[in-house]
Parts: structure tokens; C-alpha cells; sequence
């Protein structure tokens, strides 16, 4: 389902590139939940500690304060984030109630995004992800919805708000490169009876779902890539794909703690793209652009898998999120007038705690709710990932401030020492702006 650009594009590149103002792009990668916790598993598990990743070199940052407003009662604050909430947050600079996609909590009224902003003024634009494309995070960008699962006209959110369907807004709002997640959004039907896939190529876009399209894909091609039903599977698994699980114990309710296990590679995320490799086409997509760009690339599943409490799920997907923040400072670093800014829309519920023996053989279960996994480090070291805000596979998300790096701001103290979220959009705002 491939399509020529269409001759609206052409028109559209011709135009933009009468522009004289000098190029600026922003680069925002959002890791999500990645808070201080899964950063340190990742480490502890890759490096025994040591500052090995690519963010832990990156000098300029600071401390984000993330809260949202409370669905019920928005004049009172939830001091948890979430990715809608968050993105919408990050995206706008405004606060809003948990599922809410750049709307205002009060009244659902519709914030415009940095997105939708730099569209307007002629920037290219692109979203890419490894949750399916129309997930809270990317939506937040090139959305607005009262509910985040409003994906497509069949989804049940969008009749109880009457919101146009997410991936309908997406396409209208014609970012240049989205890749992510969602081969299942091709074939709905929607408004105009026709599919999302049709829709999409009306729109002038490439349709590509395997990872071989993508690498022989001409960059600078209008692209809606998605490769996966649903979310992307993670690179990595638990010995076995297990997780985190309830302590066992003994007749004597002495605790039974299983051997310590590397994590594997997942062998579900064979054929799929990496994130860098999408973020790698998107770069190249929209680079010596007259006027610039705006891309916004999320490592969605660092979260997704701190849900489920399953630790290797989580380093897995931080150490790419980790390697594609690495290439877009190299890439900014050579393209110049490049900021990269990397942070978090929320918390999530990990935690790195004692291995068994620091507590002797008298634990117990009833000492421990919640779930546990020991990991064997790469260096051989016992690592106890656990997550106690649950004791089924459904942990949540944390209030803890999550941290924000910059690349190649004007003035990067803008995003040093505690910070509220609201302040990113502003910073983001003057980069590409004034
Ligand atoms: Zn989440």
C-alpha cells in the first residue's frame, strides 16, 4: 500500500521553502514512566552501577515536579502523573486531569500543542513511538480527545465524548513521519466509510508495515508506518518472558527465593524496527527543512512493562531509549541549531531494593506484598527488582519527580535545578519561535 507524495505535499514543500529564518528543530524524547527508579535498574543491571548510559554524560539537567489535576474535581491536584495528563502537560504547558488529550480538564476545551503550532508556522513535524501511534503520548501532540482510548471510530471512548477519533486527527493534521505501533488501525472503518489505511494515502502517505519498507523507504518520504498489532513487542524478556511474582514460601513460612536470572532478548521483537531505527528515518525525514522541525520520539514501553512488573521489559526498552538519545545528540551536534530535550511524563513503580540474603531467611511473606524479581547483572551481581503498589500485574504509576537532560539549548539553565512540567513547553516554545 504504497502511495507517490501527493501533489498537494509538493505544493506545500515549495512553499515552505521560500522561508529565509534560519533553520531550528527540537528533538523531545520522552521516556515513558521513566522515572529515577527505572534509570537506576537499568544501570544496576547494564553496568553494575556505574555511569554507563548515554543520558548519565549528558551535563545540562534537572528535575521535573509532575502532578496532574483530579478527574472528579479539577481544582484539586493528583500528585501522580499519567501519560495523557503528562504529554498533554509537556505538550502545552497546561495541567490537565488523568486520560485527558490536550483538552482542559474544566471544560474539554482544546489547548493547541507545539505540534500543532509548529505546523502552522511551516516546521515539519513527527511522532514516533514504539506503543501503537495513536497511544496518550504521541496523541497528546497531534490530538485532542476528553479520553485517550478514543483510537478510532469503533472505540467506545470516542462515542461517550463525541471526539473525533484519534487516528483520524493524526492523519488530518498531516505529520510528516509516524511510526509506531498499530497495523490493527488500517483496516477500521471510518467516518466516510472509508479505512484508516485508504484515508491514510489520501492524505499522501506511504503505508508501510514491516521493517524492510522502512529501510528501503526513500528518507523524506510522507510516512504512516506501523508495525505491530497494537503495541510494539519489547526487546527484552524475563528468563522464560516471567516477571516480578508473589514470594513463595516454605511449610515453616520461611521465604523461598528463586535463583537470580538474566534477562533475554524477546523473541516476539524479531522483525520489528528499533526505536533508533525509526528515529533514525524520522531524523532524516525532516532534516534541511528551510524552516526546521519538531519530532517528538517515545520509548513508550518502560512503562508499559513496569505494569506488569517485569524488570528486563523496563531495561530493555531504557537502554533503546537510552542509545536513540545518543544519536539524536550526535545528530544535533552535526546539524547544528538542534536542541534535544529528553524527560519523562511520569513516574512509575519500580524499585531497587536488597537482594535476599541482606535479610537473612527470617523474611516472610506477609513482609513483603507485592511482587519481586532477582536479577543476575551482567557483571554477575544479584539485583531485586520489586514493585509493592499492587499484588496483581497492574502496578501504578508514582508521584517522584522525573528528570530532564538538554542538548543544545540557548540557555540550558532554563531546564536545570527543580522544575515544574509546565515549564518544558516554554522552553520548547522560545527554541523554535523567537
Ligand atoms: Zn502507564
Amino acid at each position: 500500500m504504497r502511495s507517490l507524495i501527493t501533489a498537494a505535499s509538493i505544493i506545500l514543500l515549495s512553499t515552505t521553502s521560500i522561508s529565509t529564518a534560519a533553520p531550528k528543530n527540537i528533538i523531545l524524547l520522552i521516556g515513558d514512566g521513566m522515572g529515577e527508579a527505572e534509570i537506576a535498574l537499568t544501570r544496576a543491571y547494564e553496568f553494575d552501577g556505574d555511569e554507563g548510559l548515554f543520558v548519565d554524560e549528558m551535563k545540562d539537567r534537572g528535575s521535573v515536579i509532575v502532578k496532574q489535576l483530579m478527574v472528579d474535581d479539577p481544582s484539586k491536584i493528583e500528585f501522580a502523573g499519567e501519560s495523557a495528563s503528562g504529554g498533554t502537560t509537556i505538550s502545552t504547558g497546561n495541567r490537565t486531569s488523568s486520560g485527558r488529550v490536550a483538552v482542559r480538564a474544566e471544560d474539554g476545551s482544546h489547548y493547541i500543542t507545539i505540534l500543532e503550532e509548529a505546523s502552522e508556522k511551516g516546521f515539519k513535524t513527527g511522532l514516533v513511538t514504539t506503543s501503537i501511534i495513536t497511544d496518550a503520548t504521541p496523541a497528546s501532540f497531534a490530538a485532542h480527545a476528553q479520553d485517550r482510548y478514543c483510537f478510532m471510530t469503533s472505540s467506545s471512548a470516542c462515542s461517550t465524548f463525541n471526539d473525533t477519533p484519534i487516528v483520524e486527527q493524526m492523519l488530518d493534521h498531516n505529520v510528516d513521519v509516524m511510526l509506531g505501533g498499530g497495523t490493527n488501525l488500517l483496516p477500521a472503518l471510518e467516518a466516510g466509510g472509508k479505512t484508516v489505511g485508504e484515508k491514510a494515502v489520501d492524505h499522501g502517505y506511504s503505508v508501510i508495515t514491516k521493517r524492510k519498507e522502512l529501510m528501503e523507504l526513500a528518507s523524506g518520504t510522507k510516512t504512516f508506518g506501523v508495525f505491530s498489532n497494537g503495541h510494539m513487542p519489547v526487546e527484552w524478556q524475563g528468563a522464560g518472558g516471567k516477571g516480578a511474582d508473589i514470594i513463595a514460601i516454605d511449610a515453616n513460612r520461611t521465604v523461598i527465593f528463586p535463583e537470580p536470572v538474566a534477562c533475554e532478548a524477546n523473541p516476539k521483537h524479531s522483525g520489528m524496527p528499533r526505536l533508533e531505527e525509526m528515529a533514525e528515518f524520522a531524523l532524516e525525514s525532516l532534516k534541511n527543512d528551510n524552516k526546521g522541525f519538531f519530532l517528538m520520539i517515545e520509548g513508550a514501553s518502560i512503562d508499559k512493562q513496569a505494569h506488569v512488573a517485569k524488570p528486563c521489559g523496563t531495561i530493555g526498552e531504557m537502554l533503546a531509549f537510552d542509545r536513540t538519545v545518543k544519536m539524536a545528540v550526535e545528530f544535533a551536534k552535526k546539524q547544528g541549531d538542534t536542541a534535544v530535550i529528553v524527560t519523562a511524563d511520569h513516574g512509575q513503580s519500580t524499585q531497587v531494593i536488597y537482594r535476599p540474603e541482606a535479610y537473612a531467611g527470617t523474611l516472610r511473606r506477609d513482609h513483603i506484598p507485592g511482587l519481586y524479581q532477582l536479577l543476575l547483572t551482567k557483571g554477575g551481581n544479584e539485583l531485586g527488582a520489586y514493585y509493592g503498589t499492587n499484588n496483581i500485574n497492574d502496578q501504578s504509576h508514582t508521584g517522584v519527580n522525573v528528570p530532564i537532560y538538554s542538548y543544545g539549548l540557548d540557555d540550558p539553565e532554563q531546564l536545570t535545578g527543580v522544575i515544574q512540567q509546565t515549564e518544558i513547553y516554554g522552553v520548547m516554545s522560545k527554541f523554535l519561535f523567537e
